[in-house]
């Protein structure tokens, strides 16, 4: 018999995609496989209201209207065409643009790159508990500050930024907005205008969709640059064929996920909260980012006097976490979340990011939080640590 999959509790990393959105995504690659942009004949109609219906459910969720929805392949893209879009279509007003430095690589990138083409990037470091402090935001706008762009929840630390205060900071000075809400999405309310935001990232595999799809709101009268040159679809703003099955699944995921958003916040915060009260059994534990403004299903903790490396190998049988970013462990690199919090190198590689989501029962915390235990008291043991 083969052994037993570990349980997974890497939820940030990507998510299952949910059966249901399955079932609603298979017609459209066999019978409905029509082209939307064909609209002589019925196949391309069907899948023209396909995308319709999906874009109409991608602006209900966050409060927007429906042709301010352009799909593209995930959030990273989606990040691509807010940030150089943006910095493109409105060089005449400036070229500063602000940031923070715990964003996701999808942000941080593209700002670096337009550092190299000449444009000014401020990279706003962040309070002890992983927030950005607003004083700090207002302190660094400028005439010429034509962007700002923090992220709704944090993949790693899972913190939850004030987007509303953030939203009317730059509404105030007549500055663009833009959020990456990848991890928000269905988790947590979001309202475009309640927060004013004026462009936001979201991707599909955070929320139980499938992987390659995502979109961008921009607010009617906001431009974007396009990055992607071709047919014009998506109003210009990005050309290529429409991925119909894709974005069907996304807007049935985005769907099922406000559906049961509430009801599934409660029941993995109450998993969330178990799990740091068994974790803190093991002693020397701190909890990274804010204890309350956070993603509920999102538990990220430092285990001192531990080598983060054995840490993951000796729980690598049991639990499937992730000991910072994806991207940040491949690399061996320290998680630059970590870092922007102050924690020491060692700390910082002695930590485990646990995302628990839809599919994690009460009975599979207990067993991770057993097995971490496990592991911790091991490794602290003295007939272990001797070296
Ligand atoms: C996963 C993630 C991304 C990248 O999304 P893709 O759809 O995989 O490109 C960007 N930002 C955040 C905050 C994420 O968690």
């Amino acid at each position: 018999m083969a052994a037993p999959r570990p349980i997974y509790l890497d939820y940030h990393a990507t998510t299952p995609v949910d059966r249901r959105v399955v079932e609603a995504m298979l017609p459209y690659f066999t019978e409905h496989f029509g082209n939307p942009s064909s609209t002589g004949h019925i196949y391309g109609w069907e899948a023209e209201a396909a995308v319709a219906q999906a874009r109409d459910r991608v602006a209900a969720a966050i409060g927007a209207r429906s042709e301010e929805i352009v799909f593209t392949s995930g959030a990273t893209e989606a990040n691509n065409l807010a940030i150089k879009g943006v910095a493109e279509a409105y060089l005449d007003r400036g070229r500063h643009i602000v940031t923070v430095q715990t964003e996701h690589s999808a942000v941080l990138a593209p700002c670096r790159y337009l550092e190299r083409l000449g444009f000014e990037v401020t990279y706003l470091p962040v309070q002890a508990d992983g927030l950005l402090g607003l004083a700090n935001l207002e302190a660094v706008l400028r005439s010429n500050t034509v962007l700002v762009s923090v992220m709704a929840a944090n993949n790693e630390i899972g913190v939850l930024h004030p987007l509303a205060d953030i939203g009317a900071l730059c509404r105030d000075r007549g500055i663009l907005f833009h959020t990456d809400a990848a991890q928000a999405i269905a988790k947590i309310p979001l309202d475009v205008e309640a927060m004013s935001v004026d462009l936001l990232s979201l991707t599909a595999h955070k929320l139980y969709g499938p992987k390659g799809i995502g979109a961008l709101y921009v607010r009617r009268q906001v431009r974007v640059a396009a990055q992607l040159h071709g047919g014009g679809q998506e109003s210009d703003r990005r050309s290529g064929t429409l991925f119909v099955p894709q974005i069907v699944g996304l807007g049935t995921a985005i769907a099922l996920g406000l559906d049961e958003m509430e009801c599934e916040g409660r029941r993995q915060l109450a998993l969330r909260d178990r799990l740091w009260q068994h974790l803190q059994v093991a002693g020397d534990v701190t909890l990274n980012g804010h204890p309350t403004q956070r993603l509920p299903g999102n538990l990220n903790v430092s285990f001192a006097g531990v080598d983060g490396a054995a840490l993951l190998l000796g729980l690598r049988p049991t639990v499937a976490v992730s000991s910072g970013s994806a991207c940040a462990s491949e690399s061996q690199q320290v998680s630059h979340v970590l870092r922007a919090l102050g924690r020491s190198p060692e700390l910082a590689r002695a930590t485990l990011r646990f995302g628990i989501g839809r599919f994690v029962t009460k009975e599979e915390i207990e067993r991770a939080a057993a097995a971490t235990i496990d592991v911790v008291q091991n490794l602290r043991s003295p007939s272990v640590a001797v070296r």
